[in-house]
Protein backbone atom coordinates (compact mmCIF):
# COMPACT_ATOMS: atom_id res chain seq x y z
CA UNK A 1 0.00 0.00 0.00
CA UNK A 2 1.33 3.47 -0.45
CA UNK A 3 0.08 7.06 -0.63
CA UNK A 4 -0.57 9.54 -3.62
CA UNK A 5 -1.09 13.17 -2.40
CA UNK A 6 -2.75 12.04 0.89
CA UNK A 7 -4.94 8.69 -1.07
CA UNK A 8 -4.45 4.82 -0.65
CA UNK A 9 -3.01 3.17 -3.65
CA UNK A 10 -2.63 -0.44 -3.75
CA UNK A 11 -0.12 -1.26 -6.32
CA UNK A 12 -1.44 -4.82 -7.79
CA UNK A 13 -2.32 -5.67 -11.27
CA UNK A 14 -5.30 -7.02 -12.62
CA UNK A 15 -4.75 -10.28 -11.94
CA UNK A 16 -3.82 -9.89 -8.07
CA UNK A 17 -6.81 -7.83 -7.68
CA UNK A 18 -8.84 -10.44 -9.19
CA UNK A 19 -7.86 -12.95 -7.08
CA UNK A 20 -7.82 -10.70 -4.08
CA UNK A 21 -11.63 -9.57 -4.68
CA UNK A 22 -13.19 -13.07 -5.46
CA UNK A 23 -11.39 -13.80 -2.35
CA UNK A 24 -13.49 -10.70 -0.31
CA UNK A 25 -16.57 -12.82 -1.98
CA UNK A 26 -15.82 -15.65 -0.17
CA UNK A 27 -15.33 -14.10 2.89
CA UNK A 28 -18.43 -12.62 2.63
CA UNK A 29 -16.27 -9.29 3.65
CA UNK A 30 -18.97 -6.16 2.24
CA UNK A 31 -15.30 -5.09 0.69
CA UNK A 32 -15.22 -1.92 -0.90
CA UNK A 33 -12.93 -1.38 -3.94
CA UNK A 34 -11.87 1.99 -6.41
CA UNK A 35 -10.83 2.02 -8.85
CA UNK A 36 -8.70 5.47 -8.39
CA UNK A 37 -8.05 7.95 -11.37
CA UNK A 38 -5.99 10.86 -11.33
CA UNK A 39 -8.92 13.05 -11.21
CA UNK A 40 -10.41 11.48 -8.34
CA UNK A 41 -6.84 12.35 -6.41
CA UNK A 42 -7.32 16.16 -7.17
CA UNK A 43 -10.94 16.02 -6.21
CA UNK A 44 -10.09 14.43 -3.10
CA UNK A 45 -7.55 17.45 -1.81
CA UNK A 46 -10.74 19.45 -1.64
CA UNK A 47 -13.43 16.86 -0.60
CA UNK A 48 -12.31 15.20 2.73
CA UNK A 49 -14.82 13.30 3.10
CA UNK A 50 -14.80 11.25 -0.29
CA UNK A 51 -10.80 11.70 0.63
CA UNK A 52 -12.02 9.36 3.67
CA UNK A 53 -13.97 6.89 1.29
CA UNK A 54 -11.17 6.14 -0.35
CA UNK A 55 -8.96 5.32 2.30
CA UNK A 56 -11.43 3.48 3.77
CA UNK A 57 -11.60 1.22 0.94
CA UNK A 58 -10.39 -2.47 1.33
CA UNK A 59 -8.50 -2.19 -2.11
CA UNK A 60 -7.65 1.26 -3.94
CA UNK A 61 -6.69 0.03 -7.57
CA UNK A 62 -4.49 2.07 -10.02
CA UNK A 63 -7.07 3.13 -12.82
CA UNK A 64 -4.89 6.05 -14.68
CA UNK A 65 -1.65 6.62 -16.34
CA UNK A 66 -0.73 9.26 -14.38
CA UNK A 67 -1.34 7.69 -11.05
CA UNK A 68 0.50 4.97 -12.81
CA UNK A 69 3.44 6.66 -13.79
CA UNK A 70 3.86 8.05 -10.07
CA UNK A 71 3.42 4.93 -8.35
CA UNK A 72 6.31 3.50 -10.68
CA UNK A 73 8.62 6.21 -9.90
CA UNK A 74 7.98 5.65 -6.39
CA UNK A 75 9.21 2.35 -6.51
CA UNK A 76 6.35 0.00 -7.65
CA UNK A 77 6.37 -2.39 -9.87
CA UNK A 78 3.05 -2.42 -11.87
CA UNK A 79 3.08 -3.56 -15.36
CA UNK A 80 -0.53 -1.74 -16.22
CA UNK A 81 -3.36 -0.13 -15.00
CA UNK A 82 -6.47 -1.99 -13.26
CA UNK A 83 -9.20 -1.05 -15.42
CA UNK A 84 -12.71 -1.00 -14.77
CA UNK A 85 -13.66 -2.71 -18.17
CA UNK A 86 -10.50 -5.66 -17.49
CA UNK A 87 -11.65 -6.23 -13.64
CA UNK A 88 -15.62 -6.55 -14.63
CA UNK A 89 -14.00 -8.93 -17.56
CA UNK A 90 -11.58 -10.66 -15.52
CA UNK A 91 -14.10 -11.33 -12.18
CA UNK A 92 -16.31 -12.08 -14.51
CA UNK A 93 -14.78 -15.22 -15.95
CA UNK A 94 -14.10 -16.24 -12.84
CA UNK A 95 -17.47 -15.87 -11.48
CA UNK A 96 -18.87 -17.94 -14.54
CA UNK A 97 -16.64 -20.67 -13.21
CA UNK A 98 -16.95 -20.10 -9.42
CA UNK A 99 -21.13 -19.90 -9.73
CA UNK A 100 -20.36 -16.06 -7.82
CA UNK A 101 -23.39 -13.88 -9.25
CA UNK A 102 -22.98 -10.14 -10.19
CA UNK A 103 -25.61 -7.29 -9.91
CA UNK A 104 -24.47 -4.31 -12.60
CA UNK A 105 -25.78 -1.26 -11.09
CA UNK A 106 -25.60 1.83 -13.85
CA UNK A 107 -25.63 4.04 -17.10
CA UNK A 108 -28.02 4.80 -18.70
CA UNK A 109 -31.47 2.83 -19.03
CA UNK A 110 -30.75 -0.46 -20.98
CA UNK A 111 -26.79 -0.08 -20.45
CA UNK A 112 -26.24 -2.10 -17.90
CA UNK A 113 -28.60 -4.89 -19.19
CA UNK A 114 -26.77 -4.84 -22.51
CA UNK A 115 -23.48 -4.82 -20.64
CA UNK A 116 -25.23 -8.03 -19.54
CA UNK A 117 -25.89 -9.75 -22.10
CA UNK A 118 -22.76 -9.37 -23.67
CA UNK A 119 -20.83 -11.04 -20.66
CA UNK A 120 -23.59 -13.64 -20.68
CA UNK A 121 -22.87 -14.55 -24.04
CA UNK A 122 -18.87 -14.53 -23.47
CA UNK A 123 -19.16 -16.52 -20.45
CA UNK A 124 -22.31 -18.91 -20.55
CA UNK A 125 -22.41 -20.08 -17.07
CA UNK A 126 -21.42 -16.64 -15.84
CA UNK A 127 -24.92 -16.08 -13.48
CA UNK A 128 -26.25 -12.32 -13.59
CA UNK A 129 -28.46 -11.41 -10.92
CA UNK A 130 -29.45 -8.36 -11.99
CA UNK A 131 -29.04 -5.12 -13.97
CA UNK A 132 -30.63 -1.60 -13.44
CA UNK A 133 -29.55 1.89 -14.33
CA UNK A 134 -28.37 4.68 -12.58
CA UNK A 135 -30.37 7.21 -13.02
CA UNK A 136 -32.67 7.08 -9.64
CA UNK A 137 -33.04 9.88 -7.02
CA UNK A 138 -31.06 9.58 -3.44
CA UNK A 139 -34.28 8.81 -2.40
CA UNK A 140 -35.02 5.81 -4.29
CA UNK A 141 -31.60 4.27 -2.89
CA UNK A 142 -32.97 2.24 -0.54
CA UNK A 143 -35.34 0.63 -2.85
CA UNK A 144 -32.69 -0.43 -5.03
CA UNK A 145 -30.13 -1.45 -2.37
CA UNK A 146 -33.54 -3.89 -1.43
CA UNK A 147 -33.71 -5.12 -5.32
CA UNK A 148 -30.02 -6.17 -5.17
CA UNK A 149 -30.22 -7.72 -1.56
CA UNK A 150 -33.12 -9.48 -2.94
CA UNK A 151 -31.28 -10.59 -6.24
CA UNK A 152 -29.13 -12.64 -3.88
CA UNK A 153 -25.80 -10.74 -5.84
CA UNK A 154 -22.14 -11.95 -4.39
CA UNK A 155 -20.17 -8.85 -6.53
CA UNK A 156 -21.69 -5.43 -7.26
CA UNK A 157 -19.93 -3.47 -9.79
CA UNK A 158 -21.16 0.36 -9.36
CA UNK A 159 -20.95 2.54 -12.43
CA UNK A 160 -22.50 5.61 -11.65
CA UNK A 161 -19.46 7.78 -12.28
CA UNK A 162 -16.91 9.52 -9.39
CA UNK A 163 -17.50 10.79 -6.91
CA UNK A 164 -21.47 9.25 -6.55
CA UNK A 165 -20.23 5.52 -7.03
CA UNK A 166 -17.85 5.43 -3.84
CA UNK A 167 -20.52 7.58 -1.96
CA UNK A 168 -22.91 5.36 -2.63
CA UNK A 169 -20.78 2.25 -2.03
CA UNK A 170 -19.94 3.71 1.02
CA UNK A 171 -23.64 4.43 2.01
CA UNK A 172 -25.41 1.27 1.26
CA UNK A 173 -23.21 -1.58 0.15
CA UNK A 174 -23.28 -3.43 3.52
CA UNK A 175 -26.98 -3.63 3.15
CA UNK A 176 -27.05 -4.87 -0.12
CA UNK A 177 -25.08 -7.97 1.12
CA UNK A 178 -22.72 -8.15 -1.30
CA UNK A 179 -19.38 -9.45 -0.93
CA UNK A 180 -17.97 -7.10 -2.85
CA UNK A 181 -18.61 -3.87 -4.26
CA UNK A 182 -16.78 -1.62 -6.66
CA UNK A 183 -16.78 1.49 -8.15
CA UNK A 184 -16.09 1.06 -12.27
CA UNK A 185 -17.58 4.57 -13.87
CA UNK A 186 -18.45 4.38 -17.16
CA UNK A 187 -17.22 0.93 -18.03
CA UNK A 188 -20.62 -0.37 -19.15
CA UNK A 189 -20.75 1.77 -21.28
CA UNK A 190 -18.07 -0.08 -23.42
CA UNK A 191 -19.18 -3.37 -22.88
CA UNK A 192 -22.03 -2.86 -23.82
CA UNK A 193 -20.78 -0.87 -27.41
CA UNK A 194 -22.33 2.18 -26.50
CA UNK A 195 -18.91 3.89 -26.55
CA UNK A 196 -15.45 2.83 -28.01
CA UNK A 197 -12.48 2.60 -25.87
CA UNK A 198 -9.38 4.03 -27.71
CA UNK A 199 -7.67 1.52 -30.71
CA UNK A 200 -4.62 -0.49 -28.68
CA UNK A 201 -1.83 1.71 -30.56
CA UNK A 202 -2.91 4.73 -28.17
CA UNK A 203 -3.68 2.43 -25.13
CA UNK A 204 -0.18 1.58 -25.38
CA UNK A 205 1.10 5.06 -25.79
CA UNK A 206 -0.87 6.24 -22.94
CA UNK A 207 -2.82 8.27 -24.71
CA UNK A 208 -6.26 7.12 -24.41
CA UNK A 209 -7.42 10.44 -22.19
CA UNK A 210 -6.52 12.33 -25.26
CA UNK A 211 -8.50 9.65 -27.52
CA UNK A 212 -11.39 10.58 -24.85
CA UNK A 213 -11.07 14.13 -24.94
CA UNK A 214 -11.32 13.98 -28.86
CA UNK A 215 -14.64 11.87 -29.46
CA UNK A 216 -16.15 14.14 -26.62
CA UNK A 217 -14.77 17.44 -25.59
CA UNK A 218 -17.02 18.48 -23.78
CA UNK A 219 -15.09 16.24 -21.11
CA UNK A 220 -12.36 18.64 -21.61
CA UNK A 221 -13.25 21.04 -18.50
CA UNK A 222 -12.89 17.50 -16.56
CA UNK A 223 -9.46 17.01 -18.08
CA UNK A 224 -8.15 19.95 -16.14
CA UNK A 225 -7.39 17.78 -13.45
CA UNK A 226 -4.58 16.09 -15.28
CA UNK A 227 -2.14 19.76 -15.04
CA UNK A 228 -2.99 20.20 -11.78
CA UNK A 229 -2.48 16.79 -11.05
CA UNK A 230 0.52 17.28 -12.56
CA UNK A 231 1.69 20.57 -9.95
CA UNK A 232 0.14 18.78 -7.17
CA UNK A 233 2.55 15.66 -7.66
CA UNK A 234 5.41 17.82 -8.36
CA UNK A 235 4.70 19.90 -4.95
CA UNK A 236 4.48 16.81 -2.73
CA UNK A 237 7.54 15.61 -4.10
CA UNK A 238 9.91 18.30 -3.68
CA UNK A 239 8.67 18.47 -0.16
CA UNK A 240 9.55 14.86 0.28
CA UNK A 241 12.91 15.92 -0.68
CA UNK A 242 12.99 18.89 1.42
CA UNK A 243 11.97 16.70 4.85
CA UNK A 244 14.53 13.80 4.06
CA UNK A 245 17.09 16.08 3.55
CA UNK A 246 16.61 18.22 6.86
CA UNK A 247 16.37 14.45 8.51
N1 LIG B 1 -24.05 7.64 -14.46
C1 LIG B 1 -25.08 7.04 -13.75
N2 LIG B 1 -25.81 7.79 -12.88
C2 LIG B 1 -25.59 9.12 -12.70
C3 LIG B 1 -24.53 9.73 -13.43
C4 LIG B 1 -23.78 8.96 -14.31
O1 LIG B 1 -25.28 5.84 -13.87
O2 LIG B 1 -26.29 9.72 -11.91
C5 LIG B 1 -23.25 6.81 -15.38
C6 LIG B 1 -23.08 7.32 -16.77
O3 LIG B 1 -24.18 6.90 -17.57
C7 LIG B 1 -21.79 6.64 -17.19
C8 LIG B 1 -21.02 6.58 -15.88
O4 LIG B 1 -21.96 6.79 -14.85
O5 LIG B 1 -22.04 5.33 -17.63
C9 LIG B 1 -19.96 7.66 -15.71
O6 LIG B 1 -19.12 7.57 -16.72
P1 LIG B 1 -17.89 8.53 -16.88
O7 LIG B 1 -17.20 8.10 -18.08
O8 LIG B 1 -18.32 9.97 -16.73
O9 LIG B 1 -17.08 8.21 -15.55
P2 LIG B 1 -15.62 7.76 -15.34
O10 LIG B 1 -15.50 6.39 -15.88
O11 LIG B 1 -14.77 8.77 -16.07
O12 LIG B 1 -15.56 7.85 -13.85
Amino acid sequence: MMEILGCRLDPIDTDAATDAITGFVRERRGAQIVTLGTEMVVYAQKDAAFRQIVNACTLSLCDTIGLLAVARSRGASLRERVTGVELIERIGARAASDGLRLFLLGGAPGIAQRAALTLQTRYPHLQIAGARDGYFADDESVRVVEEIRASGADVLFAGLGSPRQEVWLARHLRATGCGAGIGVGGSFDVISGNVRRAPVVWRRMGVEWLYRLIKEPKRWRRQLALPQFVYLIAAESMRSRFSKRRA
